[in-house]
C-alpha cells in the first residue's frame, strides 16, 4: 500500500461541519480513512461529501463547550485525532472581557489538551500507534491585533503539540500541528469584509491569494500517513509563504 494511504484507519475531526474541518474530513476519507465528523451542529453535509468522494464516514455530536461530555463521547478505537474546532473573539485588549478570554481558551486550548490526553490514554492502553494533528495558526508565531485570547490559545497549541510529541514519541504516537495562513472560511469573514484589512493581507501573501480549506487538508492528511512516520513535534506552516516574507 502507498505510504500516502490511510486505508483501515479510523479518524475523528472536531468542528467538521464547515470550513477547514470539513475539508480535512473529506481529505482523510479520500486517503482511505473511516472518518468520524464531529461537530456541535450536524455534520450531515460533510458525510455526504465524503460519500460522494467514494469514502466512508459518520457524524458525531460533540460540543466542546461541554468538555466533560465531549471527552466522554470520544471513541476509544481511534487511530487519528484532528483537533480543528476553534473560535475567535475580536475586541481591543483594553476592553476584552473575561468571558471572551475564557470561552476561547476553553475551546481552543483546554479542549485540545483533554482530547489529546483521552486519545493517548486509549491508544497507549491498547498498544496502538496514533496520530494527532492540532490546528494552530499564524498567531502561534505572531501577535495579531485585537484577538488576545485567540493568540494566547494558539501559541499554547504550538507548545502543547511539542510537549505531547516529546512524551508520546516512544509510545508510537506522533503529535504535530498545521498552522494555516489566511484561509477563506467563516473564521475570516470579518477580515475579508473589511476592504482595508483584506487588501493589506492579500498584498502580503506571496502566493497572492487567500488559502482554500483544501490547502490545509493535504498537509494534515500527509501528517497522518506512514509517509510522516518520523515527523513529530512539528508545526507546519501552510500559508502561501506569509511567514517566509
Ligand atoms: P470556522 O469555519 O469558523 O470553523 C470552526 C469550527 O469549529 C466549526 O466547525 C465550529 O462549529 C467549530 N466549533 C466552534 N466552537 C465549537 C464547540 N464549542 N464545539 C464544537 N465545535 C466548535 O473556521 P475555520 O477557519 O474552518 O477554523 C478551523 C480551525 O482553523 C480553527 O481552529 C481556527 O482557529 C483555525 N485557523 C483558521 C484560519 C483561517 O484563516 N480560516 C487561520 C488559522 C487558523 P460551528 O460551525 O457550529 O460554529
Amino acid at each position: 500500500m502507498s505510504v500516502f494511504r490511510l486505508d483501515g484507519k479510523r479518524a475523528l475531526v472536531t468542528g467538521a461541519n464547515t470550513g477547514i474541518g470539513q475539508a480535512i474530513a473529506v481529505g482523510l476519507a479520500e486517503a482511505g480513512a473511516h472518518v468520524i465528523a464531529a461537530g456541535r451542529r450536524s455534520c450531515a453535509e460533510t458525510v455526504q461529501m465524503i460519500e460522494a468522494a467514494g469514502g466512508a464516514g459518520e457524524e458525531l455530536a460533540m460540543d466542546l463547550a461541554d468538555l466533560p461530555a465531549a471527552v466522554a463521547a470520544l471513541p476509544a478505537d481511534l487511530d487519528i485525532l484532528v483537533n480543528n474546532a476553534g473560535i475567535i473573539r475580536r475586541a481591543d485588549s483594553v476592553d476584552f472581557t473575561e468571558a471572551d478570554w475564557d470561552e476561547v481558551m476553553d475551546v481552543n486550548l483546554k479542549a485540545v489538551f483533554q482530547l489529546c490526553q483521552t486519545f493517548a490514554r486509549a491508544a497507549i492502553g491498547a498498544g496502538r500507534e496514533g496520530r494527532i494533528v492540532n490546528i494552530a495558526s499564524l498567531l502561534s508565531f505572531q501577535g495579531g491585533i485585537r484577538v488576545p485570547s485567540y493568540t494566547a490559545s494558539k501559541h499554547g497549541v504550538a507548545g502543547l503539540t511539542k510537549i505531547l510529541a516529546n512524551e508520546w514519541a516512544a509510545r508510537g504516537i506522533t503529535v504535530n500541528a498545521v498552522a494555516p495562513g489566511y484561509i477563506a472560511t467563516n473564521n475570516t469573514e470579518a477580515l475579508r469584509n473589511d476592504p482595508d484589512r483584506s487588501r493589506a493581507i492579500l498584498e502580503r501573501i506571496p502566493a497572492g491569494r487567500w488559502g482554500d480549506p483544501a490547502d490545509i487538508a493535504g498537509a494534515v492528511t500527509f501528517l497522518c500517513t506512514p509517509a510522516a512516520n518520523y515527523v513529530t513535534g512539528a508545526v507546519l506552516n501552510v500559508d502561501g509563504g506569509w511567514l517566509a516574507r
